[in-house]
């Protein structure tokens, strides 16, 4: 199958609105993606025809949406090739899955004296939940930096790891460099000495074939609306083996089996241990059908084109005097720029001038800014619907701007 780019963002209502007067040109979906009519159709139709509360219910509707949602756990379980769909836990997002396993698996295997390993590129998500663990614990983080280009610098790795390191945690595509990095060679380095590893999928899951069984990572966690689902839902991938020994770290209703007074209260098997409350239900709906549209489109296909589009928006860029590009060659999803000396801000509020949206400021990965020793860069952010005109735009408006702004 052809990719056919007219008829692709047709299906996405967004991409036709204008801002300030031009097309709007969307650069901002590493932050958040846009949505199909299909996910927008999916959430719409089950609202007005399906809608009912899931798991306690008896009643047709409540058995139908309980099943629904039940089948999405499926879904995304082959969606990752997880062994089993009690692996996949609905969280709000990449953010709320982290914080997940920091305070189950965290608070109960994290002893004081321990340590875990995290890399100097991480999103805060990745970086300040296990600041907090450590800090409850007297527990210790050491940081796996990387090199210039913006690749770990794996070297150092044996470093690091001593006897009490217990978890490395590290994103599969760096938000701000677009770094692949290496997780599945990195994993099994560090399993080999018995260590657990946690990845941040959030910018890998729309740009990249997963496959936990094959990378035998232990955790995986990952966001809806990054892939064309909506916001407030996500997923946390566990091994089985896991799960079954982390307690909760929510208490509500769903994750109990018996609840007595004054204390005695049991917990139900998992995935629903680790859903307290009414989840997201027709964020879940809208998963299903995101997964379903990826699918339908094939992922080779959407790779195959963000890889083209990613060669030609770094040869575009380069035409763009001053532009100051971090991060390897090899890279998805991202280019993050500064224009010679010119602030962030001041370049992203031009580019919306000319309806080109990108993103600006530190992208929630401070440490990293301080590595290449700025406050901020701007992004922009590429998937399968941008097109090379859009990209014509942006290079063009840069170089207006380095011209407007005395460059
Ligand atoms: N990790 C990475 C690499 C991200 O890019 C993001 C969001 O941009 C997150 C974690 C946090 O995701 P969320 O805000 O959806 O929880």
């Amino acid at each position: 199958m052809e990719f056919d780019i007219k008829s692709v963002r047709a299906e996405f209502p967004m991409l036709n609105r204008k801002v300030n007067g031009h097309p709007l040109a969307y650069f901002d979906n590493a932050a958040s993606s846009q949505r199909p009519l299909s996910v927008i159709d999916a959430e719409n139709y089950f609202y007005q025809h399906n809608y009912a509360s899931v798991h306690r219910g008896i009643h047709s509707l409540s058995i139908q949406a309980t099943t629904n949602i039940e089948n999405i756990r499926n879904q995304v379980a082959s969606f990752v090739n997880a062994a089993s769909s009690e692996e996949i836990i609905f969280v709000k997002g990449t953010t709320e899955g982290i914080n997940l396993v920091a305070n189950s698996w965290g608070n109960n295997e994290l002893k004081l004296g321990d340590n875990i390993i995290i890399t100097e590129m991480e999103h805060h998500a990745n970086i300040v939940p296990w600041q907090m663990l450590v800090e409850r614990i007297g527990a210790e983080i050491r940081i796996l930096p990387f090199n210039d280009y913006g690749e770990l610098m794996l070297e150092y790795i044996n470093e690091l790891i001593d006897d009490r390191t217990k978890l490395l945690a590290l994103t599969h595509v760096s938000n701000v460099l677009g770094t692949i990095n290496p997780i599945k060679k990195i994993i099994e380095k560090v399993k080999s000495y018995g260590i657990l590893t946690l990845v941040d999928g959030a910018q890998a899951v729309m740009h990249c074939t997963v496959d936990v069984q094959d990378l035998d990572c232990d955790f995986y966690v990952f966001s809806g609306h990054k892939i064309y689902a909506p916001t407030g839902i996500g997923v946390l991938y566990a091994r089985k083996s896991l799960l079954n020994i982390m307690p909760p770290w929510e208490g509500g209703g769903a994750m109990i089996k018996q609840v007595m007074l004054p204390s005695g209260t049991t917990w139900n098997q998992i995935p629903w241990r680790f859903e307290a409350g009414t989840p997201n239900i027709v964020g879940i709906i809208g998963l299903g059908a995101a997964l379903k549209w990826v699918n339908n489109l094939s992922l080779d296909i959407i790779f195959k084109r963000e890889n083209l589009l990613m060669d030609y928006a770094l040869e575009k860029l380069s035409t763009v005097p001053e532009l100051i590009i971090y991060g390897p060659k090899e890279r998805c999803g991202v280019i993050s720029f500064n224009l010679g000396k010119y602030h962030a801000f001041d370049v992203g509020s031009f580019l919306d001038q000319y309806g080109i949206a990108i993103r600006t400021g530190h992208h929630c990965a401070m440490p990293l800014m301080q590595h290449y020793v700025v406050s901020s860069m701007c992004r922009a952010s590429f998937v399968f619907y941008n097109s090379e005109e859009e990209v014509d735009r942006l290079a063009a408006s840069l170089i207006r701007i380095h011209r407007l702004l005395g460059g």
